[in-house]
């Protein structure tokens, strides 16, 4: 099998870049739709028109609808057709870039992301997730290329909320137990080949970045400010995360995450937050050293991250309560067949139960 990378064509990241979101728009098209929240436009509403001021480039804003569905897309779809669109930029969260990448997808325009928070790998990515109109996922829409260009304001994201940039930290901290486990097992990776040296690479990179910044960033986010660590933490939660993730493929982690999405008790955590507990589990079924363990464990805890059951609002432990947990990770379509050996959802839910109580000695 071929190694393959993808990545978005340009990635930028600095402190007031959304002052120059026109700029770069017009290198990409002569009239943007830029699709934001009600409340994101009432935050960067005038500073994104005021940075069209002055080019050649127009921009009109469509109001998100809360969901990333098949109805949104064409809704959207229709007003870029409509009012003669030929750049598509998404301002906010994951749901709303995603929107914006399908939309720009069909309308055969380029795509700009302008994530306002740091808590997923998403931007960076050839891929949306559908989810229905109520907000049950649907499916994984791949594709065919990455954003054209993602802009992060760094002045904006360090004053998002700190559990959004912790959750992307847990995101993140997956990316290289994960690229490691599929280029031991020669699995694929989402961008349909086998990880080459440069997605290893940065995934290590990622995970280097975030053990030596994780902590000091989650301290100066605490108190809003933007320093040097936050800036290199987001560039690992959006940039080295999310090459690292597409090129170098997901296993257990992601594999144990999907599996806790069947528990309603775990709806109000963050990816991010589930993605952790998944990391934890996958080292335990690696049974990687008693030092590897104790150092990221160490890390998680101080960063916040959640590593028990408790912190994760599972009360119930019982077998027949877990097991749905393990079987889902296990399931066909997953990750978790990404691992270099054979795992069953009788040896996930063991490692559920160690990788909790490795969690509860962490925190004694
Ligand atoms: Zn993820």
């Amino acid at each position: 099998m071929s190694a393959i990378f993808i990545s978005p064509s340009r990635y930028v990241q600095g402190a007031g870049e959304m002052n120059n979101l026109g700029n770069y728009a017009e290198r990409l098209g002569k009239k943007a739709l830029c699709l934001i929240s009600e409340g994101g436009y009432r935050r960067q509403g005038a500073q994104i028109e005021k940075s069209f001021r002055g080019t050649s480039a127009e921009v009109i804003f469509e109001t998100f609808n809360g969901e990333c569905s098949k109805n949104e897309i064409n809704r959207v779809g229709a007003v870029v057709q409509e009012k003669g669109c030929d750049v598509i930029i998404g301002v906010g969260g994951g749901k709303i870039f995603d929107t914006a990448k399908a939309v720009a997808y069909y309308a055969g325009a380029p795509v700009i992301v302008c994530p306002t928070i740091a808590s997923t790998d998403a931007p960076c990515s050839a891929l949306s997730v559908i989810y229905t109109d109520d907000g049950v996922f649907e499916e994984y829409f791949f594709m065919p290329a990455n954003p054209n260009l993602v802009l992060m304001d760094t002045e904006i994201i360090a004053k998002s909320p700190v559990r959004l940039t912790v959750s992307g930290m847990g995101d993140a901290m997956a990316t290289y137990f994960e690229a490691r486990a599929c280029a031991v097992s020669g699995a694929t990776s989402c961008a349909g080949g086998k990880p080459g040296v440069a997605a290893l690479g940065i995934a290590k990179l990622c995970y280097d970045t975030l053990i030596a910044e994780g902590i000091k960033a989650k301290l100066a986010v605490e108190a809003g400010a933007c320093t040097a660590s936050v800036e290199k933490i987001i560039e690992a939660n959006t940039l080295l995360s999310g090459i690292g993730f597409e090129s170098g493929g997901l296993a257990g982690a992601h594999a144990i995450h999907d599996g806790l999405t069947v528990l309603p008790e775990c709806h109000h955590m963050q990816h991010g937050e589930k993605v952790n507990f998944g990391t934890l589990t996958q080292l335990v079924l690696e049974n990687v050293s008693e030092e590897e363990i104790s150092d990221i464990l160490d890390w998680m805890t101080a960063v916040g991250l959640p590593v028990t059951f408790e912190e994760l609002g599972i009360t119930d432990t019982s077998r027949e309560h877990l097991m749905p947990v393990a079987e889902a990770a296990c399931a066909e379509n997953d990750t978790m067949h990404n691992m270099p050996f054979e795992v069953t959802p009788e040896s996930v839910y063991n490692a559920m139960l160690a990788a909790d109580a490795y969690g509860r000695a962490a925190l004694e």
